[in-house]
């Protein structure tokens, strides 16, 4: 494919000083005898005295010099990624404003179009995304403070209750009173051993939310995208409990361990109590994917079967779903997996997304590797992913 850009694009760059085209060509101002990049702030040369370079040896062969105001002999700065950056941090800032890309964008001299497409290249998701998933995260902490739902969806920048419904919603998966719900019931977790290192799984009553490889620690700083479900409030136990294997019965007497600390009663303090039928559900959810790590630890299984909460954006899970879908034994490249996310093009999103995954090991992220079979990176170490790798070959 020819990527020669003609004679009017580029000289419509040079007028417009346009960064993205920074590297794409050079020009020179024949009159001075320098060689410029496109988005040279230097005073506009008249269009007969321009020629245009492919790269800056071509122009210095032909007896031109680098100019000394834009320095073309000097590593370039990222232009779109300063520009995607400060996008980035002013959408953070604005997100309690009602309607802020727009400003954003005018702000930054560029059209909401080009920008959204830089973003996306960039990021890994549109800036309505990125918005929407800020604005989340923050009306998820709003909520756990207790803030009433309506001024919480004020702060984040909506006007009806409406509409931030529908954002919550569609960021987290479930709705505002749900997601009081789950601060009230805390979440269930259980450490397994497994040959790789301690794994906790973390699990509400309906589903598993979360698997931290060994060294993750939940918490803040926690790496896993979008808003995150809060930690056991505080007269529910925070520390992971070790059960290995998991047998339904030793489940249920570690919850009551727990909950009694004294362990004088082998009985649940409060039956019928809603939030303990909570835990009941959610530790019988980790009970299940404790024995299928178990079975999948020793070669016995080969796919999970457990309802999922990838909490994440709308492409995330695309791409979570994707890796689902690659098959025991066997690895994919990122590209692979963008097709399989119907986002051919988005390779380098589809790396982040790889690296953000919630749930490792159950949605098999350790089974996209790099071109010519490079391992890569894994959040739970290269060793641990070439471990896993070498285990499936083993047992397929
Ligand atoms: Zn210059």
């Amino acid at each position: 494919m020819d990527m020669r850009l003609d004679d009017d694009t580029r000289w419509q760059a040079v007028v417009d000083c346009r960064p993205e085209f920074d590297g794409a060509f050079y020009y020179v101002v024949t009159t001075v005898g320098v060689c410029c990049r496109p988005s040279c702030r230097s005073r506009r040369p008249r269009r007969e005295n321009v020629i245009y370079f492919d790269s800056l040896a071509d122009a210095q062969r032909a007896g031109y010099r680098p100019c000394r105001r834009c320095r073309p002999d000097q590593p370039a700065v990222d232009p779109a990624a300063q520009l995607v950056a400060w996008a980035k941090q002013q959408i953070e800032s604005r997100q309690a404003e009602s309607h802020p890309l727009a400003g954003v964008a005018a702000a930054a001299g560029v059209s909401p179009g080009h920008l959204a497409r830089l973003f996306q290249e960039r990021v890994g998701c549109s800036p309505v995304e990125h918005l929407n998933r800020v604005r989340a995260h923050r009306a998820g902490r709003l909520l756990d403070r207790g803030q009433p739902i309506a001024e919480v969806a004020s702060a984040v920048g909506f006007d009806a209750l409406g509409g931030f419904y529908r954002m919550f919603k569609q960021q987290t998966g479930h709705t505002p009173q749900a997601h009081r719900g789950r601060t009230a019931a805390g979440l269930a977790r259980a450490r397994y051993e497994s040959p790789i290192g301690p794994l906790t799984v973390l699990a509400d009553g309906a589903a598993v939310v979360r698997l931290l490889l060994p060294g993750e620690v939940w918490d803040e700083s926690d790496p896993a995208p979008g808003p995150r479900p809060p930690e056991p409030v505080a007269d529910h136990p925070t520390e992971p409990v070790a059960v290995r294997p998991a047998a339904p019965d030793q489940m249920a007497e570690r919850r009551t361990d727990a909950d009694d600390p004294d362990g004088d009663t082998k009985q649940p303090r409060h039956t019928g109590d809603p939030t303990t039928e909570r835990r009941t559900e959610a530790d019988d959810l980790l009970a299940r994917a404790v024995a299928q790590l178990d079975e999948y630890f020793s070669g016995r299984r080969r796919r999970f079967d457990l309802p999922l909460a990838l909490h994440g954006t709308a492409f995330q899970r695309t791409v979570w779903e994707a890796l689902i879908e690659i098959p025991y034994a066997t690895t994919a490249s990122y590209t692979d997996v963008a097709v399989g996310a119907g986002r051919p093009r988005a390779v380098r999103a589809v790396g982040q997304a790889n690296n953000r995954n919630p749930i490792p090991i159950i949605v098999p992220c350790h089974r996209v590797i790099g071109h010519g079979g490079a391992l890569t990176g894994y959040r739970g170490g290269l060793e641990a992913k070439h471990w896993l790798l070498e285990h499936e070959r083993t047992h397929a």
